[in-house]
């Protein structure tokens, strides 16, 4: 059985530096809001090239966060509309509703996967205020297409790393684009907690210091409250280990470029669109994801020969129960990748030898049953 993602193969790489880490928490006896959540901030700060980081409990509130202190500070009010891509993880529209907004969904660009500035442009109205561009798969969006419409329409633009750890854009990372960034530390994720976890990017230090508040029951100062605010804060544990493989997401990634590579070069000839690297821009692969209108079958077959596959995602957000309320939308491109994608598996623990197997049995396919 070739696994979509063995974390267990992955962590234990660090096992004893994991174990370290632990050790030093129990032994400090310290376990919200301390020295590891400190310099975590200032590592994955410096690392994201921006001046400063929040840790807070996982992506979705990072998300949510920046928003809630957008409101708090009276450059979004209750009601304000959010450009939002179609096919993202539903953690990006629900954090848009769980701040009193309004999404919009907005059409991709089909190779990219990532929010096209044009489309992006016919979907703005007098209310939008804000548009969240996701870095999917771990792929750039047209940052630059998206700041030049944000200045134009004076919008906030909050970006979606939570996929693209390390991922950058003509030399400048993903995160420190946008007026603020979030980002997840979900223990799949490219830089991942043995839990949950998540983090702001942030340039404005007005912004940040809302949102240090708003994560810790609305208040800088204990038992003063001057916002009204949420309790979700990374753990010095989670902080601990994330410090750890902070280290080694730079390796990690290139590992996971490596196998992105060699993926690209051997299914160039099979007839399955291949993911696209945007000019000028470093992917993440967190997700190697592959489109055939053969999708279905492929997976089984793939299943058949013990190897994993995921989808990401099957179900658009205007066709969840939860946004009920899209559900007339016609997001074409959307739908069309829902229904083609495939995520093979890619992970800097794959071995050579299975991603052999892997596309020996793509091919296979592809080709007409050789065996
Ligand atoms: C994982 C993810 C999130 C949510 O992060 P959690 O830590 O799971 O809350 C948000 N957006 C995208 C694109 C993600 O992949």
């Amino acid at each position: 059985m070739i696994k979509f993602l063995d974390l267990q193969q992955l962590n234990q790489q660090y096992a004893a530096e994991l174990k370290a880490a632990a050790a030093r928490v129990i032994d400090n006896g310290w376990y919200i809001l301390g020295e590891e959540v400190t310099a975590f901030e200032q590592e994955f700060a410096a690392f994201c090239q921006v001046p400063e980081a929040i840790g807070v409990g996982n992506g979705l509130d990072a998300l949510t966060l920046v928003l809630l202190a957008w409101l708090a500070l009276g450059k979004l009010k209750t009601g304000d509309e959010v450009l939002v891509p179609g096919n993202t993880f539903i953690a990006t529209a629900l954090a848009v509703k769980a701040a009193g907004l309004k999404p919009v969904l907005v059409e991709p660009e089909p190779l990219r996967f990532t929010l096209c500035p044009l489309a992006a442009q016919a979907a703005i109205t007098d209310r939008t205020k804000a548009v969240i561009p996701v870095h999917l798969y771990g792929a750039m969006t047209d940052m630059h297409g998206i700041m030049a419409l944000a200045k134009k329409h004076d919008l906030l633009v909050l970006e979606d790393a939570a996929q693209a750890h390390g991922a950058s854009l003509n030399g400048k990372m993903a995160g420190s684009f946008g007026h603020a960034a979030a980002f997840s530390f979900y223990p799949g994720k490219n830089l991942g907690a043995l839990g949950d976890g998540g983090a702001i990017t942030t340039s404005d230090p007005v912004l940040s210091e809302t949102v240090r508040a708003l994560r810790n029951y609305g208040g800088l100062q204990k038992y003063h409250h001057e916002l009204v605010g949420v309790n979700s804060r990374l753990d010095e544990m989670q902080a601990a280990f994330l410090r750890v493989k902070l280290a080694r997401l730079n390796n990690e990634n290139k590992a996971r470029l490596q196998r992105a590579m060699v993926y690209n070069e051997a299914l160039a000839q099979s007839g399955l669109i291949l993911p696209q690297q945007p000019v000028n821009s470093i992917h993440s692969f967190h997700l190697y994801v592959v489109q055939s209108p053969r999708r279905n079958e492929l997976a089984a077959h793939l299943q058949q020969r013990g190897i994993q596959t995921q989808i990401h995602y099957p179900v658009p957000i205007h066709r969840q129960q939860a946004f009920k309320e899209l559900a007339m939308l016609h997001l074409p491109v959307t739908e069309k990748l829902a229904n083609q994608i495939l995520s093979l598996p890619l992970s800097p623990v794959l071995s050579a030898e299975e991603q052999g197997m892997i596309i020996h049995a793509i091919l296979d396919f592809t080709q007409g049953d050789r065996c």
